[in-house]
């Protein structure tokens, strides 16, 4: 049967998309349906046709699944940035480490990995240490805030997101009230008009500071003593600054940073290690499971306190300094400048002196430094980002030979890639563990632990080029 648009059906859903979405079939004709859950028996509107499968529109949920749950919050289903709210925790968990699994096999070519069960949230609510909260104007001329819908720029209305801590309301109430009080206008994305652009909250779980950064489309703002009296009346304040954009553009934060009061920093730790965060410097969203991954990637690394050992992708040197506490000594690697003084900072306010930070790219620094220097690793840790590594970098580490690769990834699909590539040059998979840092939505980590295999181990790593490397480009 033949289905054109705005067409009516009724389908069950059996099985979750990579962004969260239901997957229904009809007559072989395969359907994607925003907001519908495992489980769920649905009526849903065709919207669009493709040749063996459309998009259609959730219409009714005629008979719900048993893993639908009432999302906690009101806006779940505009909001762009929660994908899962109607789906139970544990099937949540379910779908993310079949998704890792399923790009293991279909990808890397895996078969038996040794995964173990994935490590889910004790609390999958109010888990966010940043949020940003675009500033912008409701039809009726209102000053609002909120998040984004998905895939476009309407706010959608929200002081209170249920991933972020309770502060975020507190900071935001005040906020917008001094801006109406005192004329300040928010920043007109169509015009280029206007001055504030978003608001950047940081919250340090472990030490109680907040972090709030108005990033606006100037250089000061009117009265701003009248802004950091009312922020002040909230616990824990450390830091208040203001971020200059004054770009037609898209990206959220500008260069410069002017502080108004307190530090341009605030601290939080990860197990017994301090970092400075700067309203500029990456740093993992939620701690708490940050330091369960971080743990995993430290027992994978089986350090005993000889070993050298280089970070790749190191951000301010989050796991370099972890490491380093049972290594011999850390090179970590990153492509940010302004990471890698962060890194060297934290090195220092730390008192860990065996770590050494580069800036630069991790496949031009590696390949560098064995080549010039013939560096030597026992172990190489790497954590870059959504796209994977390079082929290049992949090579030399191939060609150094580590007894030990631990590679953490947010993106299952890419690592997949890689694992194959190191997988079929002398390393195998010991160990995998999917590590849910994203509840409510659809991402996920993952950490896996390579060898080489012992007949490996001696033997020269051979280097294969040509077809093999095509995986790279199709990618
Ligand atoms: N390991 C860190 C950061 C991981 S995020 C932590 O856990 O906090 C990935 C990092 O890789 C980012 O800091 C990004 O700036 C950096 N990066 C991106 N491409 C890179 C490249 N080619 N070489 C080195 N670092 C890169």
């Amino acid at each position: 049967m033949e289905y054109r648009k705005n067409d009516l059906v009724t389908l069950r859903i059996e099985d979750c998309g990579a962004d969260g979405e239901g997957i229904g079939k009809t007559d072989g004709f395969t359907v994607f349906v925003k907001d519908a859950v495992i489980g769920d028996e649905v009526l849903v509107k065709i919207m669009k046709v493709k040749k063996n499968y459309g998009y259609g529109r959730l219409m009714e949920v005629l008979v719900p699944s048993m893993h639908r749950v009432e999302p906690r919050c009101a806006f779940a289903r505009q909001c762009g940035g929660c994908q899962l709210q109607a789906l139970s925790y544990g099937q949540q968990l379910a779908f993310k480490e079949k998704k890792v699994r399923g790009n293991l096999e279909r990808i890397g070519g895996f078969r038996d990995i040794p995964m173990e069960p994935i490590i889910g949230m004790k609390e999958p609510y109010r888990y966010r240490n940043k949020a940003q909260f675009p500033v912008g104007k409701s039809r009726d001329g209102r000053i609002i805030t909120g998040f984004y819908a998905g895939r476009s720029h309407t706010i959608i209305e929200n002081r209170d997101c249920v991933l972020g801590v309770p502060q975020n309301k507190e900071v935001l109430d005040r906020v917008i009230d001094y801006m109406e009080k005192n004329g300040v206008e928010p920043y007109d994305e169509a015009a280029g008009t206007g001055l504030v652009r978003h608001v950047l909250i940081r919250y340090g779980f472990f030490t109680g500071e907040l972090m709030v950064c108005l990033v606006v489309n100037g250089k000061s703002i009117p009265r701003w003593r009248k802004l950091v009296e009312a922020l002040l009346e909230i616990p824990g304040m450390a830091s208040i600054t203001l971020n200059i954009n004054e770009k037609r553009t898209n990206v959220i934060l500008g260069e410069e940073l002017r502080l108004l009061w307190g530090k341009d920093y605030i601290t939080d730790r990860i197990g017994d290690i301090t970092y400075r965060i700067s309203p500029l410097s990456f740093y993992q969203v939620n701690p708490v499971q940050t330091q369960k991954l971080y743990g995993k990637a430290l027992e994978y690394a089986g350090l005993t306190g000889k070993e050298t050992v280089w970070d790749l992708y190191c951000g301010i040197g989050t796991i370099s300094l972890f490491l380093a506490r049972q290594a011999a000594f850390v090179r970590g690697v990153e492509i940010v400048p302004r990471a890698i003084e962060d890194a060297r900072k934290n090195a220092e306010i730390n008192g860990i002196s065996n770590v050494e930070f580069f800036v630069g790219k991790a496949e031009e620094v590696l390949p560098r430094e064995y080549e010039k220097n013939q560096v030597y690793a026992d172990v190489i840790v790497v954590d870059p980002p959504r796209k994977g590594c390079e082929e290049r970098l992949l090579r030399t580490i191939v060609e150094m030979g580590p007894e030990r690769v631990v590679y953490i990834s947010c993106d299952s699909a890419t690592l997949a890639r890689d694992l194959r590539y190191l997988c079929e040059r002398g390393f195998e998979v010991t160990r995998c563990c999917a590590v849910d840092m994203f509840g409510q939505g659809v991402h996920v980590e993952t950490v896996c632990c390579l060898k080489l295999k012992e007949e490996n181990e001696r033997a020269d790593a051979e280097i294969l080029t040509g077809e093999e490397l095509e995986i790279f480009d199709r990618a």
